[in-house]
């Protein structure tokens, strides 16, 4: 399929890409999967060829080019596998808070690192106690003199046991009016003082990707450590909330992408009552209706994408796609287990492990039913 936005060096790059891939990463996925952790020295082979957050400016070691090869990049990695939605979240979730908010200082002390892959990074908002409801949130961050002093609690944060840094969003302010008035985001390093990592979340799907509780207690964090300004953290997510959303949505694209020529490949070489499975009516009109939806689905999403290369706003639209696409992708991987017949049901299909891995897009990254209330409050609803 073409995109609209890609060019040949996105596909040369591609290329290369893949081929990188598939001798540093297929080979290792189950095994990764089993160990419920991507090794670090996968992180940093990835730096070495320039494949980590390649839109940085070269003056903090990026290649300074445009998003389309970010996009590239999230797509191959899909299509490896959705446990290795870490490193897009590294690249084109968390590293962009510190581009867009972070002072010199910071943008030189941390950048560099986050390129090479020598510093994971993670994005903390949700709580156990609130996770839409980000406004909500408990953690606190009280200035001390030259430091924050922060206590709380996080939960579900993907490379939570991994990462180096955090970009953690507290509250600065017990009592601003509105809530969200009172939210900062500080970034906290993994040697700070008062900070300790909980358990290592036990996932129905995701395995390779460590997902984990994050523990302050009094944790001492320089104030230089703020991003930004304080109070304005919640504006800054609902910014970068959309790049986020984006990518789920590229995810279940290529995810949904991946089903179908599989599934489309087993029915033609699976044989009941004397013909493959391909040539029953059922089978077909189940495989164009998928293939319609992603057809569409994809349209959709490359239009949108080239919106946001554009920097138009695209918050209903990307709504829209979050919340469609990791929907039909949830169709999709249902369909296609039961076109796969007993055989879909076993781990050794990949099938199986699509079906489970696929359900989280319509939770994270902002519910689905989130989506909806912003598409209704944009509708003017
Ligand atoms: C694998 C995984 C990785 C994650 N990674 C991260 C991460 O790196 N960093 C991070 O900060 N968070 C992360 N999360 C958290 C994720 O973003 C939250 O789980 C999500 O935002 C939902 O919050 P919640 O779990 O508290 O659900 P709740 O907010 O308790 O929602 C429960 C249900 O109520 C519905 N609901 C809530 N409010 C409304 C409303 N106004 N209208 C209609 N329905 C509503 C929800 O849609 C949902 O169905 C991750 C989660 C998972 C599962």
């Amino acid at each position: 399929m073409k995109h609209p936005y890609l060019n040949e060096d996105h596909e040369i790059f591609r290329q290369s890409l893949r081929k990188f891939l598939e001798k540093e990463a297929y080979p290792f996925y189950e095994q990764w999967e089993e160990n419920r952790l991507i090794p670090r020295s996968f992180w940093t082979k990835m730096g070495e060829q320039g494949f980590l957050c390649p839109d940085i400016d070269e003056k903090y070691g990026g290649s300074g080019v445009d998003w389309g090869f970010s996009v590239v990049i999230n797509e191959e990695l899909e299509r490896v596998g959705t446990g290795t939605i870490g490193i897009g979240l590294h690249s084109d979730i968390v590293v962009p808070y510190i581009t867009a908010y972070g002072t010199e200082e910071q943008k030189q002390r941390w950048l560099p690192k986050c390129v090479t892959g020598e510093i994971i990074t993670a994005i903390a908002m949700t709580e156990p106690g609130t996770g839409s409801d980000l406004a909500n949130i408990k953690t606190t961050a009280k200035l001390d003199g030259d430091h924050y002093i922060v206590n709380g609690q996080k939960t579900f944060i993907t490379n939570g046991i991994q990462a180096d840094l955090i970009v953690v969003a507290v509250k600065t302010d017990l009592q601003a009016v509105p809530k969200h008035k009172g939210v900062s985001l500080l970034v906290i390093e993994r040697d700070a003082p008062g900070f300790s990592r909980g358990r290592k979340l036990n996932k129905v799907g995701l395995h390779s990707q460590d997902t984990a509780e994050l523990i302050f207690e009094d944790c001492r964090v320089p104030k230089e450590n703020l991003l930004g300004e304080e109070g304005k953290g919640f504006l800054y997510l609902m910014e970068k909330l959309q790049q986020e959303r984006l990518l789920v949505a590229i995810g279940a694209q290529t995810a949904a992408e991946v089903m179908l020529q599989k599934t489309i490949e087993y029915v033609k070489s699976r044989e009941a009552f004397g013909k493959p499975v391909s040539q029953f009516q059922n089978t077909q009109f189940k495989i164009v209706e998928m293939a319609t939806d992603i057809e569409m689905g994809r349209a959709f999403l490359d239009q949108l994408i080239a919106e946001h290369m554009e920097g138009k706003n695209v918050v209903t639209k990307v709504s829209m796609a979050k919340w469609k696409l990791t929907d039909i992708a949830k169709k999709v991987a249902s369909e296609c287990m039961q076109l796969h017949g007993g055989y879909g049901y076993m781990e050794e299909y990949e099938i199986a492990r699509r079906f489970r891995d696929i359900q989280v897009g319509a939770i994270y990254a902002g519910t689905n039913e989130i989506m909806k209330t912003i598409i209704a409050k944009n509708l003017g609803l």
